[in-house]
């Protein structure tokens, strides 16, 4: 694991490595190019330096951060020593949403530049979904036995399931859900997209490969739940050259063994290799006394290239955890969670800064190591 154990910077010296990080100037450029006038005329680095402060002191409404802006001179300073007013603050996220395509390619910018500081990154990653519980009561009636809700204060959450984690159970949630591609080496985010919660997590898979693809990101090995398992998945991770390592859902092909390795009178067949131009695993004959003596299975859900049951796929599945970890830490630390906007449009915003905050972090980070070497 290479996750970096070099504390975080003190807050205020990390804004301001972030405004200065090369990606992030280019999108306050791209943002001034848009004539923003935030009466009576914040600059547009500033309007950066709060989204990003919001991020990492993990504030929940830009009125605490604004209010930290006012009772933090260094802070305030860093971000060119003004302090915006609220109303210019929800001008400027609107103004974000409007130019989407400039927020896309700063992070298209930074995970390329994450990737070229660290080529460990986005080699073996795992995708999953997690609960981000709306800003609003999805029960539908207004109290109990009450009348029937008809307006809720977030159209765009929905009733969705979230699954167990640690000693947390799982159970419904009303809200939204995090879809994302994980580095397992790094733990750092590659791909993600916020969707309603009843959505379905397998929708996601191939546009999240997209999003990575479209980052310069193309994994070799990619590790999914139980959730997943499915060889429409298998299908479109194999088309892709990544190796699917997926858990087997106890289906009744599984509960005969048809996805253990052939066996005959000289014991179990050994795993000799795969190969991706026959699209099919080679299996020998422990003694090679057998005629033939190895075989050849296609590619399919019960017989990926790397095998379910062997070490190598057990090493490469314990990776999974690293994308539950990245969701804690979003969540815990960088104040993804608990929700305080609403709206699909909005959630998404959030949760594109908040990850930006952190990749960006990240690449501070990496460079400042790779100057002190
Ligand atoms: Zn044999």
């Amino acid at each position: 694991m290479t996750v970096s154990t070099v504390a975080p910077r003190h807050g205020v010296a990390q804004v301001t490595a972030l405004l200065d990080l090369p990606e992030v100037r280019a999108l306050i450029a791209g943002l001034d190019e848009t004539r923003w006038t935030g009466r009576p005329g914040y600059p547009v680095r500033t309007m950066v330096g709060v989204l990003l402060a919001k991020s990492v002191y993990a504030l929940p409404t830009w009125t605490r951060t604004l209010r930290l802006l006012g009772e933090h001179d260094a802070l305030r300073d860093a971000v060119g020593g003004v302090v915006p007013s609220d109303d210019a603050t929800y001008r400027f996220t609107a103004k974000m949403r409007e130019h989407r395509h400039l927020l896309d390619a700063a992070l298209d910018a930074v995970v390329r530049a994450v990737k070229d500081a660290n080529p460990d990154y986005g080699i073996d990653v795992a995708l999953d979904g997690s609960d981000m519980a709306a800003y609003s009561n999805g029960h539908r009636t207004l109290f109990k036995n009450g009348p029937v809700r008809e307006k809720f204060a977030d159209a765009d959450a929905s009733w969705g399931h979230r699954s167990a984690v640690g000693t947390r159970k799982g159970g419904g949630y009303f809200g939204h859900k995090l879809h994302a591609m994980v580095c397992t080496r790094t733990e750092l985010p590659i791909a993600w997209t916020t969707r309603t919660a009843k959505d379905a997590e397998k929708n996601e898979v191939e546009g999240l490969f997209d999003i990575a693809a479209r980052r310069g990101v193309e994994p070799a090995t990619a590790t999914l739940d139980k959730g997943y398992d499915a060889q429409p998945i298998y299908d479109l991770l194999l088309a892709r050259h990544v190796r699917p390592v997926i858990a087997l859902v106890g289906t009744l092909r599984v509960q005969r063994g048809e996805h253990k390795p052939p066996t005959c009178q000289h014991g179990t067949w050994t795993f000799a290799g795969a190969d991706d131009k026959r699209q099919a695993t080679q299996w020998r004959c422990p003694s090679r006394a057998c005629k033939p003596a190895s075989v050849w299975i296609k590619y399919d859900r019960l017989h990926p290239p790397i095998p379910h049951g062997t070490d190598r796929w057990k090493a490469i599945y314990r990776g999974r955890t690293s994308v539950e970890r990245c969701f804690g830490r979003l969540k815990n630390d960088a104040g993804l969670t608990p929700l305080r906007v609403r709206g699909s449009d909005r959630v998404s915003l959030h949760t594109d800064l908040t990850i930006l905050t952190t990749l960006a972090a990240a690449l501070a980070r990496a460079r400042a190591l790779s100057v002190a070497a």
